[in-house]
């Protein structure tokens, strides 16, 4: 097939995805020149910039793979105020990065939601509602949704993690708070109340097959995602799935499996945005520049104060120090030059995809 041959496709079958999954050599690296290819068609060079805050790492939740999950006691919980919150969206808003992630280990209860809530008017006010806000704070009912919408959230990312349901089941505890069902239901929930909505999964978690990997990329293509973000997975050794490390890939093929993803993601989802996941960056130091080389189109840097960064800690390795700052926007615009990327400054860069999807209603 040729590049125009591919970008037309559209029925893609289980098989086919896992044959580009398994490419490697000079398959692999033709496919991330289609992936790059395809980004270019669909959805532009460009590369847009949301600055990423970590608003608090208190956690109602267990997950078995993540760092800040409830049990483990040697987290230093912290809740950045609002002062912070606006420090670093101004920050943002100078810097011309358009649009912010708040990111949050995930709490059910009404005080959280109106602190949210209080948050997002606030932005809204300090920029004249020229930030866009992206939240990714977890699993809310559709009321919790509506009230956050209306208070300034256009785009959500909920990560599935994995749409097989036995292995969700492997790495999250058997409870109510945990349930496979929810969460998509959750995500249904998002797009009816009118977010973009994104999703994902981990990929080179334990017992997770190519297989799994393909049907994950045919349920976004189902649910009809309007973002992705995906990333390795990266043990902690304060969590149950640590015992499971001996049966990891290494560390260099999940690099490459995660490249792989973002590449087929973006042949076969063509006009959504896909991130280009800091856990690239915590494998190789421009991981997320390589992301992008492959067919992401959105990158995060991180604008969370100093003074908590290392108690966000989701995953070994995860970058702490040297991001936020002009010298390093500087490096990361000059490392995109070189992939023939330009940085969509003060441009929301919404997904064409869901632009698409509400035009056509
Ligand atoms: N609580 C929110 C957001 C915080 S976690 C939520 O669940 O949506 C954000 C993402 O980090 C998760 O969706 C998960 O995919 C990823 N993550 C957590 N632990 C990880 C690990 N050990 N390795 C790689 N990614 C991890």
């Amino acid at each position: 097939m040729n590049d125009k041959e591919y970008f037309n496709k559209n029925d893609w079958s289980q098989a086919e995805i896992e044959t580009l999954l398994n490419a490697n050599g000079a398959s692999m690296q033709e496919l991330f020149r289609l992936g790059a290819a395809a980004r270019d068609h669909f959805s532009g060079p460009k590369v847009y910039l949301r600055g990423l805050i970590e608003y608090s790492n208190q956690c109602g939740k267990d997950c078995f793979y993540c760092g800040i999950r409830k049990s483990n006691r040697r987290v230093q919980r912290y809740q950045l105020s609002e002062d912070e919150v606006l420090t670093a969206a101004r920050y943002a808003l100078e810097e011309n990065y358009a649009s912010l992630v708040i990111q949050s280990g995930e709490l059910e209860s009404p005080a959280f939601t109106a602190r949210i809530t209080r948050l997002l008017k606030a932005i809204r006010a300090m920029s004249g509602g020229k930030l866009g806000v992206t939240l990714s704070v977890g699993e809310q009912t559709r009321e919790v949704y509506e009230e956050w919408f209306e208070a300034g959230a256009h785009r959500y990312l909920l990560r599935i993690e994995s749409t097989n349901p036995e292995l969700f089941r492997r790495i999250h505890p058997d409870n109510e708070l945990h349930r496979f069902e929810r969460r998509i239901a959750a995500l249904h929930d998002l797009k009816a109340v009118g977010y973009q909505t994104g999703t994902g999964v981990m990929i080179g978690l334990p017992g997770q097959t190519m297989s799994d990997l393909a049907r994950d990329i045919l349920f976004f293509k189902e649910f009809d995602v309007d973002m992705l973000g995906m990333g390795p997975y990266l043990e902690h050794p304060e969590t149950p799935l640590f015992a499971e490390r001996l049966q990891l890939l290494p560390l260099t093929d999940r690099f490459e499996l995660a490249l792989k993803m973002i590449a087929v993601c973006r042949l076969v989802l063509k006009d959504i945005n896909i991130a280009s996941a800091t856990a690239l960056q915590a494998i190789v130091p421009d991981g997320r520049e390589r992301g992008i080389a492959v067919g992401a189109n959105v990158i995060m840097p991180n604008l969370t104060p100093q003074r908590v960064r290392s108690d966000y800690f989701l995953y070994e390795n995860k970058p702490l120090f040297e991001e936020g700052v002009a010298s390093h926007l500087a490096e990361l615009s000059r490392n995109l030059a070189k992939t023939g990327n330009a940085i969509g400054f003060g441009e929301w860069g919404d997904s064409r995809h869901f632009s698409k999807r509400h035009s056509t209603k």
